[in-house]
């Protein structure tokens, strides 16, 4: 069996947008699993194969419903963004949040260290941590749900390189994990175009050690500040909604 508590090097907030500027740095010993690229947990007992949560239909919910329970620690605004965030799925896809009853498989949200969640269904009750400082803004919200949902960063795809470069000297060495590719084996596309403006990018100053930016477009006519629009803005793109739609709606 694998050591149950890892010592990882990382940034635990995914909180990337420059509003929400709450970047925290530090060693983290963590019960749950271990934290890869920012937010994404994995469980110390399974390894890549978890990656690949999209391909895997073993790690989608079930009759496009996701069964959860919220903490009664959250304060009733904060109830409201979280809510907000899950009815931008029922109003824009076929996928429902509802609220758990006697399901095996569900959601427990509450205020844990840092925003982060699994990636998929992975059985029975399974943590999203959504700390009240720092990780209850609709967008935040949305991109943690899209985890639970089974879908991986945009800027991790295994084509990405065509389409960015990252600035690998703007970065802390630290965190250069946090700009990992994913093997096509671990990435399901959807055979979608890349999304610079997806809900599951990061910004273009994500994990920057200074003002310069981590990474670029390389795409000719895409400003850097589209990097990650979605999570800044509160919306999904057209291709977020493609992907959510072929993954659970067909
Ligand atoms: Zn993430």
């Amino acid at each position: 069996m694998r050591i149950l508590l890892l010592v990882l090097a990382m940034v635990l907030d995914v909180v990337l947008c420059s509003k929400f500027d709450i970047y925290r740095q530090g060693q983290k010993v963590t019960p749950y699993g271990r934290l890869v690229e920012g937010d994404i947990m994995l469980l110390n007992e399974r390894s890549v194969g978890e990656r690949a949560a999209l391909r895997d239909r073993r790690y989608q919910w079930q009759n496009k419903a996701v069964p959860y329970v919220l903490s009664n620690s959250y304060s009733s605004s904060e109830v409201a963004v979280i809510k907000s965030a899950m009815e931008e799925y029922s109003k824009l896809t076929c996928i429902r949040f509802i609220q758990r009853t006697t399901q095996r498989d569900y959601l427990y949200i509450s205020s844990m260290d840092g925003c982060w969640s699994y990636m998929g269904r992975i059985g029975g009750r399974q943590d999203v941590s959504l700390a009240s400082r720092g990780c209850i803004y609709k967008g935040i919200v949305m991109h943690e749900l899209m985890h639970a949902l089974g879908f991986e960063h945009e800027h991790s795809r295994p084509d990405r390189e065509q389409f960015l470069n990252i600035l690998w000297a703007n970065i802390d060495r630290n965190n250069w994990d946090q700009f990992q590719v994913a093997s096509s084996f671990e990435f399901d596309t959807l055979s979608e175009a890349y999304d610079y403006r997806s809900v599951m990018h990061y910004d273009g100053w994500a994990f920057a050690k200074g003002k310069e930016p981590s990474m670029m477009p390389k795409q000719t006519g895409v400003d850097i500040y589209e990097l990650g629009r979605g999570l800044e803005e509160d919306r999904f793109t057209k291709l977020d909604l493609t992907k959510l739609d072929k993954y659970y709606c067909r």
